[in-house]
């Protein structure tokens, strides 16, 4: 498997609009972060995970072809902003969108005319697959286990497909779910900044986390300005906890 790393920014983006910190006026590439967002592709499948509001300028980077599916992690407007550009793929067909249902009632609500009885010609074409944590369900060649981690006090998804496990807005985790995560190769998962914050993991909490997991390689997401320059911080990090960058392409 292919994992393209669409985004890897927190919910506003950095830079952060109107902001001239350290961060957000570097020059370096790897310090621009769009939505968090990413691409699973095998010779058969392809899946995107999330689709934020960013959407329409990451896959303008990506060869124009079918996209079998949709994961959504939670129905966070930075998740899933970016759903109304996706009509340009309706014309291989319907997308199959797979959410909770808590994201699914909020995908109804973001996008009521994608589902009303008599849509407007040209409005995205949406088949909405509800699914359930601990549910296995197939998509092509692909076998994706949802689980739950905890986003402040909202239970939101994450995926193990084979050898990965993506995570993101993650604050805490049941004991339970690890179970789900443990044996991954590859561990993606959110680190916001160095300050605590009530819903989303700081970076120590994510090497913890890493640590706990074990995984041959972690990538850290979901950053914001505050967590500094990209070369600085992964200087810091072990070689085996880093911070991805927005267009990484890793082999799963
Ligand atoms: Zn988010
Ligand atoms: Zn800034
Ligand atoms: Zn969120």
């Amino acid at each position: 498997m292919k994992l393209t790393f669409l985004g890897t920014g927190t919910s506003c983006g950095v830079p952060t609009i109107g902001c001239k910190c350290y961060t957000c006026t570097s020059k370096d590439p790897h310090d621009k972060r769009l939505r968090c967002s990413a691409l699973l592709e095998t010779e058969q499948t392809r899946l995107l995970i999330d689709c934020g509001p960013d959407f329409r300028q990451q896959i303008m980077t990506q060869p124009f072809r079918k996209i079998d599916g949709i994961l959504i992690t939670h129905a966070h407007y930075d998740h899933m902003g970016g759903m109304d550009d996706i009509r340009p793929y309706c014309q291989f067909g319907e997308i199959n969108v797979y959410a909770d249902p808590l994201a699914c009632q909020g995908m109804l609500q973001m996008l009521p005319y994608c589902f009303a009885e008599h849509r407007y010609p040209g409005v995205p074409a949406i088949q909405l697959h509800q699914i359930e944590k601990h549910h296995p369900f197939q998509i092509g060649d692909l076998q994706i286990m949802p689980f739950e981690v905890m986003h402040h006090d909202l239970p939101i998804l994450g995926f193990r497909i084979g050898s990965l496990a993506y995570i993101t807005d993650m604050k805490s985790i049941h004991e339970e779910e690890i179970t789900f995560i443990k044996g991954c190769e590859t561990l993606v998962v959110n680190a916001l900044r160095n300050t605590p914050h009530h819903s989303h993991q700081t970076l120590s909490e994510a090497v913890d986390f890493a640590r706990r997991i074990g995984a041959r390689q972690t990538w850290l997401i979901h950053s914001s300005h505050d967590i500094g320059r990209h070369k600085e911080v992964n200087a810091q990090l072990p070689s085996d906890i880093q911070l991805a960058y927005d267009g990484q392409v890793i082999e799963v």
